[in-house]
């Protein structure tokens, strides 16, 4: 007669799994099969294995086979119109990505940057009719695709970033990928789309003329420099803390 505190009834995959855990607990445990050890041993019951099974079998000491032997797929691969489009999920596509966002953000504070500390003061310094009408221009030929584009793609770039970071939370670097995306989302896009583009569009509206033109036009440079100040701090801080990311998650060991 055998004694034993556990007695596990199969050794499929399950019951192995559970007679390890057990056994690295210290619980002493027996497994109970009806079939052969060879074939036990010989049928292959799973083709993929998922982050979690593989972190667990890691965790019981028998992940080395798996390690030694297995080829980690770093994506997916999606069947349709008879063929098979693979799609990258490897950690390059995302270092990629977060140092394009890390890129992006340091360009944008660079030129917001240029309007903290010269071109609104210039402006401010010229009759409020000239320095309205040079803004106005400025806000009409900033819409085009190669100012668009840096700044859109920056902000696409960091969704992309912090989605990444949400979904691989263990990877190194995680919390400082979702930092720098927030900031630029919230601090650099999300300010210019509620701060800076309301007072512009309130801008568009004035004309040299106008009786009250001198006040708006000081209260606008004021307001508009004030979120500037806040967006170029922002994009700045983004571009740090991507930067950090890189290093930290995709740096050379
Ligand atoms: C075609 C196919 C492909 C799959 N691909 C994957 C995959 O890619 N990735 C993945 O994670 N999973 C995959 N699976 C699922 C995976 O194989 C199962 O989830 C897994 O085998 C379940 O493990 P288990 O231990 O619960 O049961 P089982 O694997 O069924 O093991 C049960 C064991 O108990 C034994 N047993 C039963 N009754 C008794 C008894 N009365 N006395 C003694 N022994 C008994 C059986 O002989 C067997 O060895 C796939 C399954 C199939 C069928």
């Amino acid at each position: 007669m055998v004694r034993t505190k556990v007695a596990i009834i199969g050794a499929g995959p399950a019951g192995l799994l559970l007679g390890q855990l057990l056994h690295s607990y210290g619980i002493d445990n027996i497994i109970l099969e009806r079939q052969s050890p060879e074939y036990v041993l010989g049928r292959i019951r799973a083709g993929l294995l998922e982050e979690g099974t593989v972190a667990l079998l890691d965790q019981v000491g028998a992940g080395a086979r798996l390690h030694r032997e297995g080829l980690v797929h770093d994506g997916i691969e999606l069947a349709f119109g008879g063929a098979r489009h693979r799609i990258d999920m490897s950690t390059d596509v995302v270092a990629w990505l977060v140092f394009a966002a890390s890129l992006g953000a340091g360009l944008m504070a660079g030129v917001f940057y240029a309007f903290s500390t010269f071109v609104m003061r210039a402006l401010s310094r010229r009759p409020h009719p000239e320095g309205m009408a040079a803004m106005q221009t400025i806000n009409v030929a900033v819409i085009n695709p190669l100012f668009l584009g840096v700044f859109l793609g920056t902000a696409a770039a960091c969704v992309a970033a912090v989605a990444a970071a949400l979904l691989r939370w263990d990877h190194p670097g995680s919390a400082s990928q979702v930092a720098g995306g927030a900031l630029y989302l919230v601090g650099t896009f999300g300010v210019t789309l509620f701060g800076n583009v309301p007072l512009n569009n309130a801008l568009a509206r004035l004309t040299g003329d106008d009786p009250a033109g001198a006040r708006r036009w000081d209260d606008y440079v004021r307001l508009w420099t004030r979120w500037n100040h806040m967006r170029t701090a922002a994009a700045l801080a983004s571009a740090g803390s991507l930067t950090v990311a890189l290093c930290r998650g995709y740096g050379a060991d």
